[in-house]
């Protein structure tokens, strides 16, 4: 025979109370159903009781609302008979009491314990009658009869014993289907109604389970089985095949809330195998609950489970090193107020003990605690006892980090690098379990980034902010949205855009903005932007694994990149601003990255997705040492001198580099050779120089009276250079030289200038807007490496950024 046990949702509707019927019918063995109330009841009659307690007549409204469930569903799915009408008139017998109840707790405002458990038990009451009477030849037993409790020290327990002889005795013989309410109970004593505790019809399931010898003990939810996490806060949680009994045990006394905590233990002594299956889903093949799990345990981590209101209180001093009794007199002290402990961490210098306690009982645990130490406390040696509050604690479980090195490192790693503080933490010898205690505002956070760094999503996700989509930002957004699918489905890797801002609007949504229509969402939804804005959105939002894009220009946008590095934010830039800023800015920006974690990437600033500064950076780290540099590091400017010709004066081949998107959104940055100097010193400082834009030695081809004023005046002066730039042009031509902007890094001394290159250049033949670097290394001396391609346009540069930004997920 097997228990099947089904919960609130699995009874709460037409749909699937008719499921309940169809599955309890199609078993072959003897089964006995357990049932809970319909969904959400047992909170619907705590409420109503609470205010009609507190003489308020909105109760009435709720009863009627309870009254009307329960008719209803009779009617729908009670075929017309004599059981209808004999169920009929048992629940309204029922119903009636239960409104005679309300009506005296309404006059005499008062609740007692022994009221509150009467009416709570009418939910499972009337809802097993429901199912039995559906159940083709059910028979119902009134758990009442053989399920007892009694009270020591104030606190109720189950009669196990009783219990388990009167199971046995009630179900001597087994019909095919009987049908129990759960959750309810009685007092061995008085025989008052009581019950198990909320959630507890699974607990009843079980009991019977294992008083009878069950083969199997069912529990029917709502979900497909038992997951690697609650699947209402992280939507990746996928279900779990198999589990041993203690790591189901250790996930739900962690807050998994799928199966009430105590229902292992009974089930696990008589080795019962608990099945957990989805009764809006039976096809699903749900979890089975095993001594010893059989195939998968490649992942060391099963699964993640939290408590939200946690707790901590902290017994300190220096009095504590080395006596004996502390912890003793601690423990004693909260078990004699009731207080339940669910974590503790003691330091092995002994001079403080944590222990996690839920927020309900966290003042009577610092009182007691308090008069405990008292006189300890009064002569210094103990700290007053305090607690913080606020707190969640997660805990990671999985049979298979037994024995398996790493696990805490790359937990607290993972952690660390997303800028989750963690407060205190235990690990048992057991080794099953890693418990830790983090701020509450961050657990959302904690549970995705676990979620996502121990494998048990099927994909890691990095969460992108784009700023900027300009040229650069729209090629780049247009990228990711081609590529997502592939990256997922291949490389594991999900991209998920949760914040577009541009000039004006800034959009931030944590499920991932869709990029077909992010233009409209963003005028249509967005938030009014700027930078602090934006900084602070990105905050509050506190998402884990995040990368903030920048593809804008603004060095407004770029003052904000220490603070988002501060908070374990890595930053990608096709924006050269910080880069090249002042040489303490840049060295700030560089440790704070290295000491958070947090990668500051910004391959696209120099030759747009050329590989150049990670070609330095791996020679450097691999020892090698940077001679010189020469470089064509401008697109524009090269487009403009191979654009120069007899039919397109030198003013046209600026508006043609400006059109064509290569040059910067204003130009005067690149004929000012500023752009130029920005990415030599970028490349020096790579290369291991300490460089500051003021120098490098420049040798300009623009009068410097060109860049006074505003950007309309230039583009009208401009024309005025036409003419000598014609004659430069005539006179290269009959010498068959070219001219080229070159910028060189020469024994740690930076420059740029006009250079006239001839034949046997390797700059001569430098096409378009095309780079090209030289760099001669002690190891590339007398043939330097050389790197070469396209170094401007939107296309090419947002590669560039794409590639940073793929790097950070390290999927190679
Ligand atoms: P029932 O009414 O069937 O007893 P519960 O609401 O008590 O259902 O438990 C099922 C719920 O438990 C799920 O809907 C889910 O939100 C929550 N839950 C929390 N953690 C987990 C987990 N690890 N696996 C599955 N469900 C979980
Ligand atoms: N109906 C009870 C509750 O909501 C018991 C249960 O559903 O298991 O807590
Ligand atoms: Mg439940």
């Amino acid at each position: 025979m097997k228990v099947m046990k089904f919960g609130g949702t699995s009874v709460g509707s037409v749909k699937s109370i008719l499921n309940v019927k169809r599955i309890a019918e199609s078993s072959n063995e003897p089964v006995i159903v357990v049932v809970s109330a319909l969904g959400g009841l047992t909170d619907k009659l705590i409420s109503a009781s609470k205010l009609a307690s507190s003489g308020n007549r909105l109760y009435e409204e709720q009863y009627q609302e309870i009254l009307d469930r329960h008719i209803s569903m009779i009617e729908e799915i009670i075929p017309d008979g004599e059981s209808k009408a004999n169920l009929e008139m048992k629940v309204s017998t029922m119903l009636d009491q239960l409104k005679n109840i309300f009506q005296g707790i309404f006059l005499i405002k008062d609740l007692s314990a022994k009221t509150s458990d009467t009416i709570v038990s009418y939910g499972e009451r009337l809802s097993s009658l429901i199912v039995a009477a559906l159940i083709k030849s059910a028979e119902w037993y009134d758990s009442r009869m053989f399920i007892k409790t009694e009270t020591k020290l104030g606190k109720r327990t189950l009669d196990k014993e009783l219990t388990n002889e009167l199971i046995q005795y009630t179900f001597s013989t087994i019909p095919q289907i009987s049908v129990v309410p759960g959750f309810i109970s009685s007092d061995k004593e008085t025989g008052d109604v009581t019950n198990l505790g909320r959630g507890g019809s699974d607990y009843t399931a079980a009991l019977i389970a294992a008083a009878l010898n069950a083969d199997s003990l069912e529990i029917w939810t709502d979900v497909d089985g038992f997951m690697t996490a609650d699947p209402k806060v992280i939507s990746a949680a996928y279900s779990i095949k198999e589990l041993s009994y203690v790591e189901a045990m250790e996930l739900c006394n962690f807050g998994a809330k799928v199966i009430y905590p105590p229902t292992i233990y009974p089930v696990f002594h008589k080795n019962i195998p608990i099945l957990v299956k989805n009764t809006f889903n039976p096809e699903a093949p749900g979890t089975i609950i095993v001594k010893k799990t059989s195939g998968d345990n490649t992942r060391a981590i099963k699964g993640i489970s939290s408590i939200k209101d946690t707790c901590l209180i902290t017994v300190q001093g220096l009095g504590m090193v080395g006596v004996i009794g502390v912890n003793h007199r601690i423990f004693r002290a909260l078990a004699e107020s009731n207080i339940s402990v669910f974590m503790v961490s003691q330091a092995s210098s002994e001079n403080s003990t944590s222990i996690g306690v839920r927020s309900d009982d966290v003042v009577i645990a610092c009182e007691v605690l308090n008069t405990e130490f008292e006189k300890e406390i009064g002569m210094g040696e103990i700290n007053k006892v305090t607690a913080e509050t606020g707190l969640s604690t997660v805990a990671i479980v999985g049979d298979g980090m037994k024995h398996t090195p790493g696990i805490a490192g790359k937990l607290f790693g993972t952690l660390g690098r997303n800028g989750i503080n963690v407060i205190a933490c235990a690990q048992g010898a057991s080794e099953t379990n890693i418990s830790f205690v983090i701020d509450s505002s961050s657990l959302r956070k904690t549970l995705n980034v676990i979620h996502d760094s121990f494998f048990l999503s099927p994909y890691q996700v990095l969460n992108l902010f784009i700023c900027g989509v300009g040229a650069v930002g729209g090629s780049l957004i247009n990228q990711i949205k081609k590529q997502q699918e592939e990256l997922k489905s291949k490389k594991g890797l999900k991209l998920n855009v949760v914040g577009i801002a541009n000039g004006h609007f800034a959009l931030f949504t944590r499920d991932g903005i869709p990029l077909d229509n992010y233009k409209e969402l963003l005028t249509a939804k967005g938030i009014k932007s700027s930078p602090k804005i934006i900084r602070d959105e990105i905050l509050k939002m506190n998402i884990f694994n995040s990368v903030f894009v920048d593809c804008t220009a603004s060095k407004d946008i770029a003052d904000i990149y220490y603070d988002l590095l501060s908070n374990n934010i890595s930053v990608v830039a096709a924006n050269k601003i910080a880069a090249s800023s002042s040489y303490e800015n840049y060295k700030l920006l560089r440790e704070t990255s290295f000491k958070k974690g947090a990668k500051f990437l910004y391959e696209a600033n120099v030759g747009a997705g050329l590989p150049i500064i990670n070609t330095i950076d791996d020679l450097i780290n691999s020892g090698d040492k940077i001679l010189k540099i020469e470089a064509v590091l401008s697109g524009t400017l090269n487009f403009i001198f191979n654009e120069l010709s007899e039919t397109i004066p030198f003013s046209e081949t600026i508006k043609k580099a400006k059109e064509a998107h290569y040059s910067e959104p204003d130009p005067r940055i690149d004929l000012s050779g500023k752009d130029v100097i920005r990415k030599l010193v970028i490349l020096s400082r790579e290369a291991g120089y300490r460089i500051d834009q003021e120098d490098v030695d420049k040798h300009l081809f623009i009068p410097d009276d060109f860049f006074k004023g505003d950007i309309d005046s230039f583009w009208k002066r401009l024309p005025q250079l036409d003419e000598s730039f014609d004659e430069k042009r005539k006179e290269m031509q009959a010498k068959n030289m070219r001219l080229r902007f070159i910028a060189r890094l020469d024994n740690g001394k930076a420059s740029v200038g006009l250079e006239e290159v001839g034949l046997h250049n390797p700059f001569y033949d430098l096409a378009g807007s095309n780079n090209i670097i030289l760099i001669t290394t002690e190891r590339y001396k007398e043939y330097p490496m050389m790197i070469q391609g396209y170094g401007a346009g939107a296309k090419v540069t947002s590669g560039g950024v794409f590639a940073d930004i793929i790097s950070i997920a390290n999927i190679r």
